[in-house]
C-alpha cells in the first residue's frame, strides 16, 4: 500500500494527481462569523468560485479545504479541529478575515482562539471582511503553491520610515482596566406622552417603582424578595412571556442589576408594551429567584446569565455550563474578569 501511495504521489501519476488536487479544492462549510457572507458572495453567480474548481461541500470526509471565516471561539476551535481531522489528506486551510488573523475587532475577547494554533494554515487573507475577490485570490494562491510546491509572495510591502522623534503607536495591553465611573451617562428624558402607559404605570405602582422610559416601555423596580410576586401580578395583568434576561455588573457598588423584559402575545393592548422588571442583588452572593415556572421562556435566558455572570437563579433546575465550552474560565462577562494568557484550548 505504501509503495502504491509513493507511486501515485511521486511516479508518473504524480503530476496528474497534483493537477487534479489543484482544480478540485472543495471547501467544507464551516461558517463561524460574518466573513461567511463574503464567502457566500464569492461562490454565488457573480464571482462563481466554481470557475476555479472550488466547490463548497457539506461533508468533511469529501473535502480538502477549510476556509475559516473570521472569528474562532474556544468552543468552535474544537469543531474546527474535529472537522480538520475528519478530512482526508492532502488537506489545506485558508483563514479569511482579521478575526482569524489576530483577533480583529475581538482582539481582547476572552474567548477567541487563533485558528493557526488549532490547525496548520496555508494562507491568511486580511481584511474585515475580505472581499470576494480577495478570497478567490487566496484560493488561486493555494493553487499556485500546489503547482510550484512553494508559496508565492503576492504582495510586497515597502519599509516606511517613522517620523523623527515620533514613537510607534503601542496598542493597549489586556486585561482591561475597570473604571469606577461609568463612561456613558444616560440623559434623563422628558416625560413621555403615552396615556395607556400612564394608566398601566398607576396599576404597576402597587408592585414597585414604575416609570415610563420611552413610548411602550416601562421600567419597574422591585426589591429582590418581591420579584416573584411582581412577576405573578404582571401575569395576572396579561403579560405572558419573558423576552430577555439581562445582568448588568456594577462592581464599584458591589451589585448586579438583573432585569427581565416582559411582554404579551395574548392581550392586544399589551403586545407593544415592554416592561423591564428589575432588581438589584449583592455581587458577593448573587442569588435571585428564577421566574422560569411563571414565564417558561425565562428558562434558557437565565441559564445564559448563570453561565456568563455566575448569578444563581434559584428554582431553575439547570446548573452548569450552557453556552460556553466546559473549559471556559468562569463568568467571563463580569467586569473584573481577567483575561488569560493566550493559549490553545487543547489538542
Ligand atoms: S474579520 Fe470582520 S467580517 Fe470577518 S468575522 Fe471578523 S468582524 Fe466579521
Amino acid at each position: 500500500m505504501e509503495e502504491f501511495t509513493k507511486f501515485v504521489r511521486g511516479g508518473i501519476l504524480g503530476p496528474i494527481k497534483k493537477w487534479g488536487t489543484k482544480w478540485s479544492l472543495w471547501p467544507v462549510h464551516l461558517v463561524t462569523a460574518c466573513c461567511g457572507a463574503e464567502l457566500a458572495h464569492a461562490f454565488a453567480c457573480g464571482y462563481d468560485g466554481e470557475r476555479i474548481g472550488a466547490l463548497n461541500y457539506g461533508i468533511a470526509r469529501q473535502t480538502n479545504l477549510i476556509i475559516v471565516e473570521g472569528a474562532i471561539t474556544r468552543k468552535m476551535a474544537r469543531v474546527l479541529r474535529i472537522t480538520w481531522e475528519q478530512m482526508p489528506d492532502p488537506k489545506f486551510v485558508i483563514v479569511m478575515g482579521a478575526c482569524g488573523l489576530n483577533g480583529g475587532i475581538f482582539w481582547n475577547g476572552y474567548n477567541l482562539v487563533k485558528p493557526s494554533e488549532v490547525v496548520p494554515v496555508e494562507f491568511f487573507i486580511p481584511g474585515c471582511p475580505p472581499t470576494p475577490e480577495a478570497l478567490l485570490r487566496g484560493i488561486r494562491q493555494l493553487q499556485i503553491k500546489l503547482d510550484k510546491g512553494v508559496a508565492e509572495n503576492s504582495l510586497t510591502f515597502s519599509e516606511i520610515a517613522l517620523e523623527k522623534g515620533k514613537k510607534p503607536k503601542v496598542l493597549p495591553v489586556s486585561p482591561k482596566v475597570v473604571s469606577n465611573a461609568p463612561s456613558i451617562v444616560v440623559a434623563v428624558k422628558k416625560a413621555v406622552d403615552w396615556e395607556f402607559g400612564k394608566q398601566l404605570c398607576d396599576r404597576l405602582k402597587a408592585i414597585g417603582r414604575a416609570v415610563i422610559t420611552a413610548k411602550n416601555r416601562i421600567a419597574l423596580k422591585v426589591e429582590v424578595e418581591n420579584l416573584r410576586s411582581a412577576a405573578m401580578k404582571l401575569k395576572d395583568l396579561g403579560f405572558d412571556h419573558v423576552k430577555s434576561v439581562n445582568v448588568i455588573d456594577v462592581p464599584n457598588e458591589g451589585k448586579f442589576i438583573v432585569e427581565f423584559l416582559i411582554s404579551s402575545y395574548s392581550v392586544k393592548e399589551l403586545m407593544p408594551v415592554l416592561v423591564n422588571l428589575y432588581t438589584e442583588i449583592s455581587r458577593k452572593e448573587p442569588k435571585i429567584s428564577s421566574l422560569s415556572d411563571i414565564f417558561p421562556s425565562a428558562d434558557y435566558l437565565e441559564r445564559e446569565m448563570q453561565d456568563f455572570f455566575g448569578v444563581n437563579f434559584v428554582g431553575n433546575p439547570w446548573k452548569g455550563k450552557f453556552i460556553l465550552a466546559p473549559d471556559t474560565p468562569e463568568f467571563p462577562l463580569r467586569k473584573d474578569f481577567k483575561l488569560e494568557a493566550e493559549s490553545y484550548v487543547g489538542d
